[in-house]
C-alpha cells in the first residue's frame, strides 16, 4: 500500500489554504463541504498555523509553499500541495460523497486524472441512495446493540439487513418503511428474513440500455421470474448463482397463466428470498404489473418498481422518429393492438399512435384507422426489435405498411408507429450511427 488512507474530521476545525487562484478554490471547496473553517492567504507566515488541522498549498511561489510544507512538517500537521508530492505528507483524494458514506479514491499521485474516471466509474454502480442506508443503520445502532450483544450474530444480521428490503425501501427514499422494515427484522433476528419483490424493467433489449438501478438488483437477486421476450440481455448480466424461471410465452411455449405468475412470486418472497420479477421494457406498460402489485399487496409482500426504457421510447431513439413534435405531434398514445381490445377512437389529430403487440392485426387497425377518419397515406413505420443491434425498420404510409409489413416482418417483437411525427424523422445515416437496414416505401 502506498499511502494509509483515513477519513479527517474537520467539522469546526481550520483548513488552511495557501495561494488565491483557481486551483486553490478548487482544492478549498471539499475541504468546505467537511465542514471546515477555511483560512486563506496569498503568503506563508507560521502564525497561519494556529489551529490548523490540515493544510493545502497551490496557486503560491514556490518558496511559500516550501516555508508551508517545512513549518507543517515540524508541527505534525498533514499538509498537500498540488503537484509537489515532495512536498506532501497527504493526498487529496477523488472523493465520491454519499453522506454518511464517502469513498476516496488515489492513485499516490500517480495520474490524477485516473482517479477522477474510477471515481466516475465508482460513482455510476454506487446508488445515490446508498447514503440513507448508512443513516439508516447509525438510527438503529444502539438497538442492534441491545437486541443482539454478540458481535458475529450482530454482523450477520447486518449482512442480510444492509442489503435487505429495509435497504431497497431506504435508498427508494422510503424512509418511514424502511424503519418499520428495519425495526421488525430486527425482532425476529434469529428468524428467516422476509423476501422482497421487485418488478424490474429490463428495457428494449439491450443490455446497455438497463437502469443502474435494474443493474444492481439483478445482481443481488436470489431468483429472477423473466420473461422470454426481451430479457435475454439483462439476464447475462444477473448475479450468476440466481435461480432463474421463465414464465412468458414465446412461439412454441405457452407462458404460466398470470395468476399462477403472481403466486408463485407471492411463495418465492414467502420463503425469504430476493426476487426479480423481471419485465421486457417497462413493467407499467403492456406487463400485467396491476395484477402482480394486487397479488404481492394482498399478501402483504413488500415490493419496489423499477421503470424500464418502453419499446415507443427505444425505438424512437433508434429510428430518429420524434414521439412528439411541436407543430404536428401534441400527444402520444400508447395502444396494444391485441385482439381483444376495441380500435375505435385511437385516430386523433396531431396524435402519434404507438401500437404494441400490432403486426398480426395490421390490416384491421388500418381499416379502424381509415374508417375513423384517417388519411390512408398518413406517415407510418413498423420497428422490429428497436433499440437492440437487430433492429430492422420497415417506413412508408399507414396504406402501404400494412400491406407490406406482414411480408417483411422477421418474427421479433415489432411496434407500430404511425402518424405525422413519423414524417418528421430526421435520417440517423451518416451520423455516426450504425446502419439500421430500413425498407422505405415512400
Ligand atoms: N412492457 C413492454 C411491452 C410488453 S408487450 C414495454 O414497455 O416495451 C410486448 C410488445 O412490446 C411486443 O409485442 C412489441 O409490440 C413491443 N416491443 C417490445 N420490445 C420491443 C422492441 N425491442 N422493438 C419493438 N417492439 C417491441
Amino acid at each position: 500500500m502506498q499511502q494509509f488512507p483515513i477519513f479527517l474530521e474537520l467539522r469546526g476545525r481550520v483548513a488552511l489554504v495557501l495561494g488565491t487562484g483557481e486551483v486553490a478554490e478548487r482544492k478549498a471547496e471539499p475541504l468546505r463541504q467537511a465542514g471546515a473553517e477555511i483560512r486563506q492567504a496569498a503568503a506563508f507566515s507560521p502564525d497561519l498555523l494556529e489551529d490548523v488541522a490540515f493544510a493545502c498549498g497551490a496557486d503560491a511561489p514556490l518558496a511559500e509553499l516550501e516555508a508551508l510544507s517545512t513549518a507543517c512538517r515540524a508541527r505534525g500537521i498533514p499538509v498537500n500541495v498540488v503537484d509537489r508530492p515532495e512536498l506532501c505528507t497527504a493526498l487529496m483524494p477523488a472523493v465520491i460523497d454519499r453522506a454518511p458514506m464517502t469513498v476516496a479514491v488515489s492513485t499516490g499521485g500517480a495520474a490524477p486524472v485516473l482517479a477522477r474516471q474510477m471515481r466516475q466509474r465508482i460513482e455510476a454502480v454506487l446508488p445515490p441512495g446508498i447514503g440513507r442506508v448508512a443513516a439508516m443503520a447509525e438510527r438503529f445502532k444502539a438497538a442492534v446493540r441491545r437486541r443482539l450483544p454478540d458481535l458475529a450474530a450482530r454482523r450477520r444480521f447486518l449482512d442480510a439487513a444492509l442489503s435487505g428490503p429495509a435497504a431497497d425501501l431506504a435508498m427508494a427514499g422510503r424512509e418511514a418503511e424502511a424503519d418499520a422494515a428495519f425495526a421488525a427484522a430486527l425482532d425476529r433476528a434469529d428468524a428467516a428474513p422476509p423476501g422482497i419483490v421487485h418488478l424490474v424493467g429490463a428495457g428494449p433489449g439491450a443490455g446497455d440500455l438497463l437502469t443502474l438501478r435494474a443493474l444492481r438488483l439483478l445482481g443481488e437477486a436470489d431468483v429472477i421470474v423473466h420473461d422470454r421476450l426481451g430479457c435475454e440481455a439483462a439476464l447475462e448480466m444477473a448475479r450468476r448463482d440466481a435461480a432463474r424461471i421463465a414464465v412468458g410465452k414465446t412461439g412454441a411455449h405457452h407462458s404460466m397463466p398470470q395468476e399462477e405468475i403472481s403466486a408463485l412470486l407471492v411463495r418465492l418472497a414467502q420463503e425469504g428470498k430476493r426476487v426479480v420479477r423481471l419485465k421486457g421494457g417497462d413493467p407499467m406498460i403492456f406487463g400485467h404489473a396491476a395484477e402482480e402489485e394486487a397479488a404481492l399487496a394482498a399478501a402483504g409482500i413488500p415490493f419496489e418498481i423499477v421503470p424500464g426504457i418502453t419499446a415507443a421510447t427505444a425505438c424512437a431513439a433508434a429510428t430518429g422518429i420524434p414521439l412528439t413534435h411541436r407543430a404536428v405531434g401534441h400527444a402520444v398514445t400508447l395502444a396494444t393492438g391485441h385482439s381483444r381490445h376495441d380500435l375505435r377512437g385511437l385516430a386523433r389529430p396531431k396524435t402519434l399512435l404507438a401500437i404494441y403487440m400490432g403486426l398480426a392485426r395490421i390490416a384491421e387497425i388500418r381499416d379502424a384507422l381509415v374508417a375513423d377518419g384517417m388519411d390512408p397515406a398518413m406517415p407510418a413505420a413498423v420497428v422490429e426489435h428497436g433499440g437492440t443491434p437487430q433492429q430492422r425498420v420497415l417506413r412508408g404510409t399507414l396504406e402501404s405498411v400494412a400491406a407490406e409489413a406482414p411480408g417483411w416482418a422477421g418474427g421479433g417483437p415489432t411496434l407500430l408507429l404511425i402518424g405525422e411525427a413519423v414524417g418528421q424523422a430526421v435520417p440517423l445515416a451518416g451520423r455516426g450511427v450504425p446502419p439500421t437496414p430500413t425498407a422505405d416505401l415512400t
